[in-house]
Parts: C-alpha cells; structure tokens; sequence
C-alpha cells in the first residue's frame, strides 16, 4: 500500500526546503525569464496558449501562460508524482530485463517494456513539464538512474517490488497491477489537492493511462490464473475500470 503516503510527506518537507532556498517560486515559463535549476527549464514553449482542455491532453511543453504559484502541498505532490512515475518506469523495465535474461521475450517482458518506453517514461516527461512551468527543482538526477530516488519511501519501495517481480512471471505482473493501483490512489489526492486547470490536465492524463495499464496487467493476470485480487483500491473501484474498455488517453498516455 501506499497509504504511507502520508507520512514521507513531512520528509519531503523537509528537504524542499533545502531545495527551495531562495528564489524560485515563480517565473513565467515562456518569456526567457530564469526557472531555477531544471535540466529541462529550456524546453521550447509554445506562445500563451489556450490551456488545453478538456483533459486529457497535457504535454511536458504545455505551460499554462498565466498562473499563480503552486501552493506547498501542490508543490510536494507534484515532486512526488515525478518519482512515482519514475518507480513505474524503472521497475517496469528493470523487472523486463530480468525476465528477458530468465525466459525470454515472453508477454511480461513485453508489455513491461512497452508501457515503460511509451508511457511511464512521457508520464515523467509531464510531471518535468510540470516542475518548469512552476520553478521547482527536479528531484531526478540528469541521468535517470534506475532505482534511484530522492524519496525514501519511493526508494525503498522500488527495492521492495522489485523482489517480489523477480519470484515468477505472475508475481512481476502482480508488481504491475500494484503500481498502476498505487499511481491512481496518489493521482486522485494530485487532483484533490490540484487548484489549476494545468495540473488538473496531466495528472488526468496520467490517470486516464493508469487505467489503461491495470487493464493490461488484469487482462495477463486473468489469462495465467483466472482472477486477480485488488491490490490498493477496492475491489469494486478495480473490477468497474478493467470491466470497461481501454481508452485513448492521448500520445504517450
Ligand atoms: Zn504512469
Ligand atoms: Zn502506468
């Protein structure tokens, strides 16, 4: 579970306000004005356009053109979903790897690869988008390294998943189905904490791809041992979304 959500929360506090020293809280995102520190602070933004609604279409280079700052809890949420999206990314491509080495390119490994390469890795890409807008300091070093992460929590949750992904093939589609619940209980306190139209729009759209993803892993789970059992959300919330049909959440959701 990650209802331990709750808790790191103060640890992220804790070190933003290392990170934040000074400055930062705001600057427009278009006008060549200064944004922190971000390694993608010089992605090209389109001039002041309309937001884009209705969800879900939100790009890492969508900027709003006229915001207020994030207030603390927006800002911590927004921190965190970058490294979950990151856990999601690494796990899914470690754990592929593994399998591959083990037994070849069997349906785990492909779907692990393919929603990390066309997914997870855009989730990122939007919550980065979403960390230049606002002037926050990434918390994903340049290189991206696998298991690597600023939050404990996340950091030790990725060691965690990754040894129960690497017990069996069904096990590693468990850790699938386990994230993907995981990322949409966080994603709905995103959007409960969400004041802008923006934030609302990506972490829609990241949802929408949450959905798409347990529909997969449920779908292969179902296939090797006839049911699954909820993992984070309720079995009802679970049974309602892999009962209806998978969505177009947009390129790269
Ligand atoms: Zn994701
Ligand atoms: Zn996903």
């Amino acid at each position: 579970m990650l209802d331990s959500t709750m808790q790191p929360r103060l640890i992220r506090q804790l070190w933003l306000a290392s990170v934040l020293t000074g400055s930062v809280l705001l600057t427009a995102c278009g006008g060549g004005t200064t944004v922190a520190s971000a390694p993608v602070a010089d992605t090209p933004v389109a001039a002041p356009a309309p937001l884009p609604a209705p969800a879900p279409v939100a790009t890492a280079a969508t900027c709003p053109a006229t915001f207020t700052p994030l207030t603390q809890p927006e800002v911590d949420e927004a921190l965190f979903m970058r490294e979950e999206e990151k856990l999601a990314r690494d796990v899914y491509l470690d754990l592929a790897a593994f399998w591959r080495a083990q037994a070849g390119d069997v349906p785990v490994v492909k779907m692990m690869n393919n929603i990390a390469l066309n997914a997870e890795q855009s989730h990122m890409d939007a919550m980065a988008g979403v960390l230049t807008c606002y002037g926050l300091t990434d918390p994903i070093d340049s290189a991206q390294t696998h298991g690597v992460f600023l939050n404990t929590e996340l950091a030790s949750l990725y060691q965690t998943l990754m040894t129960r992904g690497q017990k069996s093939q069904l096990d590693a589609l468990y850790v699938g189905g386990f994230i993907e619940e995981a990322d949409m209980e966080d994603l709905q306190k995103s959007i409960d904490l969400s004041q802008q139209a923006y934030t609302d729009s990506v972490y829609a759209s990241l949802m929408c791809g949450s959905r798409n993803h347990l529909r997969s892993f449920v779908a292969q789970i179902k296939a090797v041992s006839g049911g699954y059992t909820a993992q984070v959300l309720t079995q009802a919330a679970v049974d309602s979304i892999v009962s209806s049909p998978s969505e177009n959440c947009g390129a790269g959701f």
